[in-house]
């Protein structure tokens, strides 16, 4: 399966900021023949600018969110069809982050994951355990449990796994982690859908993915891409990593 490299920019991005951003990645991208896909996930502010900036190339668009219907009613919120509109293909669902501020369900996950998919986008679903429960062990039922509420019956998209303990801390999880978490995700899904549809869904990690670590982690069975926060802010880092798939 073809490896995805996914930059989620976060709440990075003053205009000059992103164009200088940009134009260092689409001329890296120049110097060698990229083996994986490639998207990027500006804020919402930067996502028209961006779509120009890339237009023709092989980085693809996402955004970060989108809101669980279509109704006008969201002040602040933008809707699956305006990431269509504007040329996004992708969209993060249910980052921890969002989960955590935003306080987001698994159900509003799945909302939102079917109203992606209604737009023809492509839901990069993120899951992903506490630090409280990797140490008491509930790690596997938390992820499953996200697996199983979290994604529509007729899921066509992307799983993250994204243990929440290290992510922007500087401390990956370690191979073995990453390793044993991609089997458990894969047989849960083969659980929740069938075998075929579980060995077509692309799975990912993120958590503090960077250049040093990402040729380990893309090479380990069963991983499909990366996630990356921090290091997608930088050209030098993000395309080192693009290099490693
Ligand atoms: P990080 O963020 O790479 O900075 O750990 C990953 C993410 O939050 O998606």
């Amino acid at each position: 399966m073809k490896q995805i490299i996914i930059g989620n920019w976060k709440m990075f991005g003053l205009t000059y900021q992103v164009k200088d951003l940009v134009t260092k990645l689409l001329s890296g991208l120049k110097q060698f023949s990229p083996q994986a896909d490639i998207v990027i996930c500006p804020p919402a502010t930067q996502l028209s600018n961006v779509a120009s900036l890339i237009h023709g190339s092989q980085i693809a668009l996402g955004g970060q969110d989108c809101q669980a219907d279509d109704l006008v009613t969201h002040t602040g919120d933008i809707s699956a069809e305006m990431l269509k509109d504007i040329g996004a293909q992708y969209v993060i669902i249910g980052h921890s982050e969002r989960r955590e501020i935003h306080h987001e369900t698994d159900a509003i996950v799945q909302t939102k994951t079917v109203q992606a998919q209604d737009w023809g986008l492509i839901p990069i679903v993120c899951v992903g355990e506490t630090e409280i429960e990797r140490r008491t062990g509930a790690y596997r039922d938390s992820v499953k449990k996200q697996i199983n509420e979290g994604l529509p019956d007729d899921f066509n998209g992307i799983v993250a796994y994204e243990p929440i303990w290290a992510i922007h801390g500087g401390m990956s999880a370690s191979l073995q982690e990453i390793s044993s978490m991609m089997q458990i995700i894969r047989k849960e899904l083969a659980k929740r859908f069938n075998r075929t549809t579980a060995e077509g869904i692309r799975i990912l990690y993120g958590g503090s993915v960077n250049p040093d670590n990402a040729e380990s982690i893309l090479s380990l069975e069963g991983v499909n891409g990366v996630l990356i926060g921090s290091a997608s802010l930088s050209a030098e880092k993000f395309l080192a990593i693009i290099r490693s798939s």
